[in-house]
């Protein structure tokens, strides 16, 4: 072969190389990380088709990789929604989703149970922005719907709620929210779309904390929006103007996770139930928070919503929780986060819920002895023995 065409300077030679390789023709069984942050074009009709939005026409990476698109259209096919749209948290998809529905002058009605974040976006950020909110028991529908008014957007809940699992009764809000001619957002990062998928009970905006149940292994980062095709595509304009775009790394590892996501989520289900049967007799236990026991005040509408299970979510109160919590050092970790493989505990107190005012989260029952069980995959057998001998 001639290099006669080649450039003959080092410096060109190295700053060139390799970039031209043909691509292979054998697909790859796994699709690669598309790490580049731009794409070259032959001409520039060719540019022009990808910003139009081409199929397949990527170009800047803020606007959106290859494995961020594979992640959407999976999660898509999961929640049972039209599209979904990849942030670079679930606060970034949340925000997104709120931002692309609100404008000065609107007012959500939300939850006063949700995530202590969202409850900080909404307490703090949405209003200074002009948006108004209101703070509800969303178990009670009287109390929702009187919070509405005629400039009520959206009504906002988490499907199973953080961190006492309280079951929001969504096919009831949606209708509630419709009816109003509001939208009806869902914060489904506890249950997962393997246990519930609110779109097929009204919801319109369905979020999710990807290093959660989706991803599973504590290694991956983002958030997701899905839902009807022209709202995930306002949410998308959000996170691409606001700069929220999720790493092709973390899309990528995402979807390793999400392969596994049915068989996780049967084991993390059977183990929770498991151990909350357990622990509720347990005379070191004062208190289980789980939709599967008898004892839990939506007990019947939790088997309605959730014919599969609830997850691996759970929360409990000890007589000590910081003895508790050393104890079972180096078997279950002290970790403020949750839907790992591995079982973690938390202490909503310190973190989740952190922004509510004192007197807020013990009239939410989310005391200083409170701690959140992130219930994981492990022999339950050997999950028991490490909590029973931890309580003795
Ligand atoms: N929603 C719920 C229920 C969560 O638990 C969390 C985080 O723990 C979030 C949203 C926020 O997600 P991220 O931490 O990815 O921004």
């Amino acid at each position: 072969m001639s290099n006669a065409n080649l450039p003959q300077s080092i410096t060109t030679v190295a700053a060139r190389a390799g970039e031209q390789s043909v691509p292979s023709v054998n697909q790859p069984l796994v699709e690669p990380i598309y790490q580049s942050t731009v794409y070259s074009f032959p001409d520039l009709e060719a540019l022009e088709a990808s910003m139009a939005g081409q199929e397949g026409g990527y170009f800047y990476y803020r606007n959106g990789t290859p494995n961020a698109q594979s992640l959407e259209r999976a999660v898509a096919q999961l929640e049972r929604t039209e599209a979904a749209a990849c942030g670079a948290s679930g606060m970034a998809a949340i925000s997104a989703a709120f931002l692309s529905v609100l404008k000065s002058g609107d007012h959500v009605v939300t939850d006063e149970r949700v995530y202590g974040v969202s409850y900080a976006l909404l307490r703090d950020e949405l209003p200074r922005l002009g948006i108004e909110v209101s703070f509800v028991d969303a178990l009670d529908l009287e109390a929702v719907a009187a919070a509405f008014r005629p400039t009520t957007r959206l009504l906002h809940v988490e499907s199973l709620t953080n961190p006492l699992l309280t079951v929001v009764d969504v096919p009831a809000l949606a209708r509630l929210a419709h009816e109003r001619g509001a939208l009806l957002s869902v914060d489904n990062t506890f249950a997962s779309p393997a246990m519930f998928r609110p779109a097929e009970h009204g919801a319109d905006l369905i979020t999710h904390s990807v290093s959660k149940y989706l991803s599973g292994h504590s290694t991956a980062f983002g958030g997701v929006v899905a839902g009807r095709a022209d709202l995930v595509a306002a949410a998308r304009l959000k996170l691409i103007r606001l700069g929220g775009t999720i790493s092709a790394f973390d899309a990528w590892m995402t979807m390793q996770g999400l392969k596994t996501l049915g068989l996780r989520m049967r084991a993390h289900s059977g183990n929770a139930q498991a151990v909350a049967d357990v622990l509720q007799n347990h005379p070191r236990v004062r208190r289980v928070y789980h939709p599967g026991l008898e004892s839990h005040p939506q007990f019947k509408l939790a088997q309605e919503l959730y014919p599969d299970g609830f997850g691996g979510m759970m929360s409990l109160e000890v007589e000590d929780a910081s003895q508790f919590v050393r104890r079972l050092a180096g078997r279950i970790p002290l970790a403020p986060s949750l839907a790992d493989v591995v079982s973690t505990l938390s202490h909503p107190w310190s973190t989740s819920h952190r922004a509510l005012p004192e007197a807020d989260r013990r009239r939410l029952d989310i005391t200083p002895e409170l701690l959140r069980f992130s219930v994981g995959i492990e022999d339950i057998s050997d999950l028991l023995t490490d909590l029973e001998s931890a309580l003795e």
